[in-house]
C-alpha cells in the first residue's frame, strides 16, 4: 500500500463545489486529515486578511458583508500566491467561470493536470437550515451545527475550549443573498466541469460520514489510503 505522506504525485487536486452551507468546509477538514491535501479556503483566507487589517482584507470587507463575491482579480491573485506544490483541496474557489479559467491556466502553466470538481448538491431549504445553525471556531475554521453536530458545551469549541461564533454573514438576509449569488454566478461551473468531463456529483443531503465516503469513492482516493 502507498504511504500517505508521499502521495503528492498521485492524489489529484480537488475542487469542492457547492453552495454556502453544502458542507465543503466540513469535508475539507476530513479529507485534509486523511489524505494529506493542502486545503485552500478562500473564505478563510479572506477572513484572515480582514482580521489582520491588510489592504486585501479592507478591499474584500464590504463585498463579504453584503454576501456578494469579492472581485475575481483580487481572488485570483490571492490563490496564486498561496498555491503549494502538493495536492490542493479548494473550498469556496472557484466561484465564477472567470476564476475557473484562471485556475486552469495556472495549472497548465505549471504543467499540472487540471483539477477534478466534486459538486456537493443540496436543496435551498436544507442550505438555509445548515447556515442558520452553523457555529464556527474563528481560530481554526472548524464548524459545528446547533442541531446536527452540536459542541459538547454550547458556544465552546470541543478542541481548543475557546468561544464559537455565528458568522456575520450567516444571518437570514445575507444568507438569502449568498444563495442567490451562488445560483447566478457559481452554478454555471457545474456545466463548465461537466463539459470537461471532470465533475463528480455528490448528494450532500446525506450524513457527514456518507458524504465523505461518496467523495473518497468518487475521487478514487480509497485505493490510495493507508
Ligand atoms: P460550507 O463550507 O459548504 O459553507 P460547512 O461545512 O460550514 O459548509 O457546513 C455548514 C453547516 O452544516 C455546518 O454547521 C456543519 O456543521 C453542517 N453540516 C455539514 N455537513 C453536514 C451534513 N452532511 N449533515 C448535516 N449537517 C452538516
Ligand atoms: P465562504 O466562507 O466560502 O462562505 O465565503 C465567505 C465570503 O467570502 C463570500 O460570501 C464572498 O464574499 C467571499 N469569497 C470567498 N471565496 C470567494 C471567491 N472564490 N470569489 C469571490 N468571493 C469569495
Amino acid at each position: 500500500m502507498t504511504i500517505v505522506g508521499s502521495l503528492s504525485a498521485k492524489v489529484p487536486d480537488v475542487i469542492l463545489l457547492g453552495a454556502p452551507g453544502a458542507g465543503k468546509g466540513t469535508q475539507a477538514q476530513l479529507l485534509q486529515r486523511e489524505y494529506g491535501f493542502a486545503a485552500i479556503s478562500t473564505g478563510d483566507l479572506l477572513r484572515d486578511h480582514r482580521a489582520r487589517g491588510t489592504t486585501l482584507g479592507q478591499e474584500a470587507e464590504s463585498f463579504m458583508q453584503r454576501g456578494e463575491l469579492v472581485p475575481d482579480d483580487v481572488i485570483i491573485r490571492m490563490v496564486e500566491s498561496e498555491l503549494p506544490d502538493k495536492p490542493v483541496l479548494f473550498d469556496g474557489f472557484p466561484r465564477t467561470v472567470a476564476q475557473a479559467q484562471a485556475l486552469d491556466a495556472l495549472f497548465e502553466a505549471r504543467r499540472r493536470p487540471l483539477s477534478i470538481a466534486a459538486y456537493l448538491k443540496l436543496d435551498r431549504a436544507r442550505l438555509e437550515e445548515r447556515l442558520l445553525g452553523r457555529w464556527t471556531n474563528p481560530r481554526s475554521g472548524r464548524v459545528y451545527h446547533a442541531t446536527f453536530d452540536p459542541p459538547k458545551r454550547p458556544g465552546i469549541d470541543d478542541v481548543d475550549g475557546g468561544p464559537l461564533i455565528q458568522r456575520e454573514d450567516d444571518r437570514p438576509e445575507t444568507i438569502a443573498r449568498r444563495l442567490d449569488v451562488f445560483e447566478g454566478q457559481t452554478l454555471p461551473l457545474v456545466a463548465y466541469y461537466e463539459a470537461g468531463n471532470r465533475l463528480i456529483l455528490i448528494d450532500a443531503a446525506q450524513s457527514v460520514d456518507a458524504v465523505s465516503k461518496a467523495l473518497v469513492a468518487g475521487l478514487g482516493l480509497h485505493q490510495r489510503a493507508r
